[in-house]
């Protein structure tokens, strides 16, 4: 009876003891499931080889925990490849803003004082202050006979003198005569010419001149060339000239490039100007000269949008 008794004791504290497990905390349970995952994780190839072990995890309630446990292990690696893609959309985001530009409304600004820059867009949307003068302005006569600069008083931006000396050297040295209508004009001298076009012919005057502050002349940096084949007159038939025909071959070699052309009136809102070239350096003289496309349409796509900037 007594042994009886012994062994009925025995089961009873068994029993007893059982329900522990259950009374694990579920962080517990969870810890104690990643691990087993973990361990099964690293250890699953050396299972595959050796039988035993996988006899051994279904005899085990480790199963169980393994089911529990593999929607964890599968998210962690998820959630690493998942960062890498952020990383990848903050490169694809960078052009866009570059693109954004174009598709932006015009808001006219007319009150614009950019830095000395090369590249400065300059339209009749996007004009320049009535203060904006370049700092660097040198006369054109310290450079050039008088009969290249017409007796004009000529000035133009001090980066713009050596390409330019360079290329009128060349042009001289191909047997041609070119010469320099035109360079820095400012806000008011262009206020002036403008309104001679205005009241002297003025259905054409928007189309054959820029409204102060929308000229690319005030920046300095662009000239405007003749032939003695026109009595260096602005013409159209300049690019038939042979200055103008080697212009337009060869100016992007001198970092020139021509502003209005004939095929981008649209674009540039100005009227073929085969007269009218602006330094904006070799590089992107080139680039444009092999593309065919006008620095209009270039600044557009790829500068900040020019109020916004100036603000
Ligand atoms: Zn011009």
């Amino acid at each position: 009876m007594r042994w009886l008794y012994l062994i009925a004791s025995i089961l009873l504290l068994t029993a007893c003891m059982t329900p522990t497990y259950p009374a694990q905390s579920p962080a517990g349970i969870a810890v104690a499931a990643t691990k087993t995952a973990t361990i099964l994780a690293t250890a699953a190839p050396t299972a595959s080889n050796t039988p035993t072990a996988t006899a051994t995890a279904t005899n085990t309630p480790s199963p169980t925990a393994t089911n529990t446990a593999t929607p964890t292990p599968t998210q962690t690696p998820t959630n690493t490849p998942t960062s890498t893609p952020t990383a990848t959309h903050t490169p694809t985001n960078t052009p866009t803003p570059t693109i954004t530009p174009t598709a932006t409304p015009i808001p006219q600004c007319t009150e614009r004082i950019p830095p000395d820059e090369l590249l400065t867009i300059v339209s009749r949307e996007y004009r320049l202050s009535r203060e904006y003068e370049p700092a660097d302005l040198v006369p054109l006569s310290d450079y050039f006979d008088v009969r290249v600069t017409l007796g004009f008083d000529t000035y133009i931006r001090q980066p713009v003198v050596q390409p330019l000396v360079e290329m009128m050297a060349a042009m001289t040295a191909a047997d041609l005569r070119p010469t320099i209508i035109s360079g820095y004009r400012s806000y008011d001298q262009q206020y002036i010419a403008w309104s001679k076009w205005t009241t002297e012919v003025p259905e054409r005057a928007s189309l054959l001149s820029a409204p102060p502050g929308a000229s690319e002349h005030q920046l300095g940096t662009t000239l405007d060339f003749g032939s003695p084949e026109l009595d260096n007159e602005f013409h159209t038939y300049f690019y038939q000239t042979a200055e103008g025909a080697w212009l337009v071959e060869n100016a992007h070699l001198y970092g020139f490039t021509l502003s209005y052309p004939r095929e981008a009136t649209e674009i540039t809102q100005f009227y073929y100007e085969p007269w009218h070239y602006r330094y904006v350096g070799i590089e992107l003289a080139t680039q444009l000269h092999a593309a065919g496309l006008s620095l209009t349409e270039w600044q557009l796509a790829n500068l900040p949008v020019p109020c916004e900037a100036a603000n």
